[in-house]
């Protein structure tokens, strides 16, 4: 029987977000810009057993929604078998993953198979020569060929584009566009801080109410798509019926109804995107704790938890990237790629 834990602003834990790995095959300038990375020391990785071990843990404590991350949960090798472990457990309502799509054309229908529910495909660019840029790697035609095999096999399949102005801000009516040919919502996200983002600025930020503008400047009037949610995209309807979303996590921050934590593919239980420590779940774990000594670790960590990281980044002055590079080098658990977004 699974029990709803609250943290200190009243906040249940329902979310867990699941990096099987930190290495990607991509580097988006706002995400991985360095030209050189620390890793994860690949002893220190998760087996499958011991995620799947951890994840019964979060269920009997309440989490019902899983969404496999990274890195790029796609270059982990054999991930659809994790996703068929997981599938199997009915208490997961909600099984998800996101992924840079690279190598999703030929992992679609076996991760279909296994019992993914949904699929979230982050795509910045439509033009070749600008996702050369912008990830530093010439993939374009391999992330809309895994687009458009995996639409058709997951209904609902959802795009998200992070905007940063003078790079992509261009692009919101086209990806609308190519968004509708596959029944696709497009995502829109503003630009975030987070550690790893060492290129971030504010004057990057393409705040929601300008996305707003620019679109309802093509399409015409733009209506809240009203639905109780505690997911962070408002979703909007164009005149014609087609939903999009924005993320509006640096200008008006949704920490007050966030029930979201991160678990690193090393094991480490991270209860905000900003927050600069986390639990060693994998220490207590290879160390032999029980899974109720586990719960009760979890259990009290959350009962604590204050975290409001984008709101409190608001009210920082002259905002810089959150995290200096140096410092990034010496705790990867730091980084975006390594918390899972
Ligand atoms: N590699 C996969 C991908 O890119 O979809 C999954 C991991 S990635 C860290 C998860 C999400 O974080 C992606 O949608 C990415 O666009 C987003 N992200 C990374 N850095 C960001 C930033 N500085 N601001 C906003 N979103 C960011
Ligand atoms: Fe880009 Fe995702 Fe890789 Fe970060 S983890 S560099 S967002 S593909
Ligand atoms: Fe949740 Fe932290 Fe993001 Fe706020 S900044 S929504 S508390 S993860």
């Amino acid at each position: 029987m699974s029990r709803v834990i609250l943290d200190q602003h009243q906040r249940p834990l329902r979310n867990l977000r699941l990096s099987v790995t930190d290495r990607c095959n991509l580097r988006c300038s706002y995400c991985m810009p360095e030209p050189e990375y620390v890793w994860l020391p690949r002893e220190d990785i998760l087996h499958f057993e011991e995620m799947e071990q951890l994840v019964d843990v979060f269920l009997d404590l309440g989490v019902d929604r899983i969404r496999l991350t990274g890195g790029e949960p796609l270059v982990r090798r054999d991930v659809p078998t994790l996703v068929a472990a997981l599938a199997a457990r009915p208490r997961i309502t909600d099984l998800a993953m996101t992924t840079n799509g690279v190598l999703l054309a030929e992992q679609a229908r076996a991760l279909a198979d296994a019992g993914l529910h949904r699929l979230t495909v982050s795509l910045d660019t439509l033009r070749p020569g600008r996702f050369r840029d912008l990830a530093r790697a010439d993939d374009l035609d391999k992330v809309l060929a895994g687009i458009a095999a995996a639409a058709p096999i997951f209904p609902g399949i959802k795009i998200d584009t992070v905007v940063i102005r003078g790079i992509n801000d261009d692009e919101l009516v086209d990806l609308v566009e190519f968004c509708r040919q596959y029944r696709a919502e497009v995502r829109f996200i503003e630009y975030m801080d987070v550690g790893g983002a060492t290129h971030w600025s504010m004057d990057r930020v393409v705040p929601r109410a300008q996305i707003l503008q620019e679109l309802s400047r093509a399409y015409g009037a733009i209506l809240p798509a009203a639905e109780p949610s505690s997911a962070p995209a408002d979703r909007y309807r164009l005149p014609d019926g087609t939903i999009f979303g924005v993320i509006s996590s640096t200008t008006q921050p949704f920490c007050s109804a966030c029930d979201r934590s991160r678990l690193t593919a090393d094991g480490l239980w991270y209860l905000c995107l900003y927050a600069q420590g986390g639990l060693d779940l994998r220490r207590a774990l290879r160390g032999g704790a029980s899974a109720a000594q586990l719960a009760g670790m979890i259990r009290a960590t959350w009962h604590d938890r204050r975290d409001r990281g984008a709101e409190d980044r608001l009210t920082a002055r002259d905002r810089v990237p959150l995290i200096p590079v140096d410092t990034l080098r010496r705790d990867p658990h730091l980084e975006m790629h390594t918390r899972g977004g």
